[in-house]
């Protein structure tokens, strides 16, 4: 076991997480990451994922929905735009979010902004996941 760090998940309106972690798995711009304690420190860009949290007890899933990450050997700050517990995420709420994004991506008409449409379909998908 390699050990622990300290892991802080800040939101606009406070913090939303603070304690002991093992590993972190988030997913960034550059892709897929896991983190252990000593990583070789970074800072990078947080898409809307779902972010787990394994510690001594168990792991924690939270939603994510962006922001940026700052890897230190022992410490990590994660400061999201907005981040949910499962027991938060009204799924029916995401779901429907969901379709209407895809349904915005397949009209792929000069009305639609896609990447805010890309955006809110890839916030539904991490709250469905999340909840799962
Ligand atoms: P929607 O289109 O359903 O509003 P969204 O991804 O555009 O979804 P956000 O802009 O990310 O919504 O969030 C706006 C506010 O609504 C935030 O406070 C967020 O926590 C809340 N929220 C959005 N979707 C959900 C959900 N499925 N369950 C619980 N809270 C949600």
């Amino acid at each position: 076991m390699a050990g622990t760090f300290e892991l802080k998940i800040i939101e606009p309106d406070g913090v939303f997480y603070e304690g002991e972690g093992e590993l972190l798995e988030f997913v960034s711009i550059e892709g897929e990451m896991g983190v252990y304690k000593d990583h070789i420190p970074l800072t990078t860009i947080l898409e809307p994922c779902v972010m787990k949290i394994h510690t001594g007890e168990g792991v924690k899933n939270a939603a994510v929905l962006g922001g940026f990450i700052e890897v230190l050997k022992t410490k990590i700050t994660v400061l999201a735009e907005n981040a949910e517990w499962p027991d938060e995420i009204d799924v029916k709420r995401a779901k429907q979010a969901k379709k209407r994004a895809q349904e915005r991506l397949k009209k792929s008409d000069a009305s639609i902004d896609v990447r805010r449409a890309e955006a809110a379909l890839k916030r539904a998908m991490a709250r469905i996941d999340a909840a799962r």
